[in-house]
């Protein structure tokens, strides 16, 4: 996200806070949306210092003042843009002032036509010349739109969506690498596979030949003779043999066991 929802910033020309958020979705309700983007990032970049003090007006409420654009020339007020969309694409800007009212921005503070924080940005101050008597440092738009009867003569172009600024699209993270599954050793290859009891599987048989050091041939070969009948290796008193016991239990499978099975005791 290219902006704090929470991030308070002052609004309209009194002492008023709005979340970023609400500034948002505030001026979505007329502005262009490529255009909203754009200012709630640059917004969201003066850490709640800079915030909206007025934005659409409504046919018929352009003031007929000095300093205003004539009655529906202004980008305050609904224009019909080439891609569409009807609706205002310029916001007056206000500064924070301490605990006083809302002050107007200097141009210090707002990205100024052709500078590179409105490039960075794709919104500028474009009304007056910085520091000249009637400039209007408060006054932002989209950086496509300058005069109103240069749009117009262009052929009423509207912001172009998509515009770079930082952390709009921010890179893909790298994708997990998947793990590599470790090879499975197959039974034949494992050495410490001698038999599997039917009901308790291969861990019981290795837990016990990791205790008990198997390395007495015999054992093996009963346990293994066990597992090839698929039958539970049994104890002298007829019993299944569990993992947990002795080595001498499991040498205790006796010869008359192994022959009743049909091996040969080795
Ligand atoms: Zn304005």
């Amino acid at each position: 996200m290219a902006y704090r929802p929470d991030l308070l910033v002052p609004y309209g020309y009194g002492r008023d806070e709005r979340t970023l958020e609400q500034v948002r979705t505030w001026l979505l309700a007329h502005h262009h949306p490529e255009y909203v983007e754009r200012l709630v990032a640059w917004l969201d970049a003066q850490d709640g210092h800079i915030g909206p003090g007025g934005g659409w007006r409504a046919g018929g409420a352009q003031p007929n003042k000095p300093g205003f654009a004539p009655e529906g020339k202004s980008f305050h007020q609904d224009q019909n843009f080439a891609d569409g969309f009807c609706g205002a694409a310029a916001v007056d800007l206000v500064a924070r002032n301490g605990t006083s009212v809302h002050r107007a921005p200097t141009w210090s503070e707002v990205p100024a036509q052709g500078s590179a924080e409105a490039k960075t940005w794709g919104v500028h101050c474009n009304v007056g010349t910085p520091g000249k008597v009637g400039s209007e440092p408060w006054h932002i738009q989209p950086i496509e739109l300058d005069g109103w009867q240069t749009w117009w003569n262009q052929g009423r172009p509207a912001p172009v969506v998509g515009y770079p600024f930082p952390d709009r699209f921010p890179p893909d993270p790298d994708p997990e690498p998947e793990p590599t599954p470790a090879p499975q050793p197959s039974e034949e290859d494992d050495p410490m596979f001698i038999a599997r009891d039917v009901t308790t599987g291969k861990m019981w048989l290795g837990n016990l030949i990791s205790k008990v050091q198997v390395d007495d041939v015999t054992a093996q070969h009963r346990i293994a003779f066990a597992q090839r009948a698929g039958r539970p290796i049994l104890n002298t008193d007829g019993k299944p043999v569990l993992w947990e016991h002795k080595l001498s239990t499991v040498l205790a499978v006796s010869d008359a066991q192994i022959r009743a099975l049909g091996g040969a005791p080795v």
